[in-house]
């Protein structure tokens, strides 16, 4: 099923990148934070300049995470997001540590930042995860403003969608042809953090897929599926259409792998090839894509349709996007 193409594209990400989790050899340019999408650059440099003020690493995922969701013209995460097919925005959005430390909210309402009440939960509740009218009322309980996410342009695309889509409870029925450059739009931020210790942390936040069916939650929020950070091993973060995700327990299954001694390059394409093999033509003209990191500080991303782009900031506060190699030329 791979083409050629794809799969020389997969090598020349992969070159240059040190191999083995845990190796002895040094990893060049060990990164600092990465996260899914090229607005990653901008959650990477609010997440560096927490780490510099001496805040933590959840300090730094929180603020990073925070920056999609205050912008009204990403439409998949916080203010501005899409909403679900009967008009709702509706947030996703998981923070975790390295040592079993977890938060989550999902099917949360008028509330700007996801990221922050999923920290709310971690720090303030005895439970990893509140959703829908519970989530809601813990927000406002914690003193989070009550905000209308959905923007005006927001509503256009929601109303200029109910003109002519059919909702039909299918899979793959969100994979169409979004209004913003005619792209698929999947773009949930996913970061992952660590230190010059080797700790690490990650949190991931989304308003999830455009016009989804109401109560829908996707990979994002889930531990194992949309986020997976564990002390001495490394993280990992997904993109994409969640559902082919969570059936797999995506990062949960990226992370397992580097424990067993893939690299985070590594790691993340043999995810994507289980996906694929899985699931056959049911993935056809889908994207998932995964993005990892070491403690040591090496990178792994890998997708299956070209188009995934991640941010890498190094530990000198450089901040690079790169195109994520794919499994199938398109
Ligand atoms: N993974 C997200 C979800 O399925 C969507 C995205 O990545 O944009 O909710």
């Amino acid at each position: 099923m791979t083409t050629r193409r794809g799969f020389l594209g997969g090598m020349a990400a992969a070159g240059g990148v040190a191999t083995v989790a845990g190796a002895a050899a040094p990893v060049r340019d060990p990164a600092m934070i990465v996260s899914t999408w090229d607005f990653g650059a901008a959650a990477n440099a609010a997440a560096f300049a927490k780490l510099k003020a001496g805040g933590s690493l959840i300090d730094a995922v929180e603020a990073g995470g925070m920056v999609p969701e205050a912008d009204p013209t990403n439409h998949s995460v916080g203010y501005g997001g899409y909403p679900d097919r009967d008009g709702h925005v509706t947030l996703d959005a998981v923070i975790m540590d390295d040592r079993g430390g977890v938060g989550a909210v999902a099917a949360l309402e008028d509330t700007v930042h996801a990221i922050s009440v999923a920290r709310a939960v971690m720090e303030k509740t005895p439970h990893t995860f509140i959703v829908g009218e519970g989530a809601t009322r813990f927000a406002r309980d914690q003193g989070f403003p009550k905000v209308d996410l959905l923007t005006p342009e927001a509503e256009k695309a929601w109303r200029d969608w109910l003109k002519t889509a059919q909702y039909k409870p299918e899979a793959n029925i969100e994979n169409r042809r979004m209004p913003r450059g005619g792209a698929l739009d999947h773009d949930t931020i996913g970061l992952l953090a660590r230190d010059a210790s080797g700790r690490m942390a990650g949190a991931c936040t989304t308003s999830g897929m455009a016009f989804k069916m109401r109560g829908r939650v996707g990979d994002s929020p889930q531990v194992g599926s949309g986020l997976y950070v564990e002390a001495g091993v490394g993280g990992a973060t997904s993109t994409g259409l969640g559902e082919e995700v969570t059936r797999i327990a995506g990062t949960a299954r990226v992370v397992a792998s580097m424990r067993a001694g893939l690299s985070p390059q590594a790691a993340c394409e043999e995810v994507v090839r289980h996906i694929a093999r899985l699931r056959g033509d049911a993935i056809k003209g889908v994207q998932v894509g995964f993005l990892a990191l070491s403690p040591q500080g090496e990178v792994g991303a890998f997708c299956l349709l070209p188009g995934f782009t991640y941010a890498v900031t190094d530990m000198a506060g450089r901040t690079v996007v790169k195109k994520g190699a794919s499994l199938f030329a398109a």
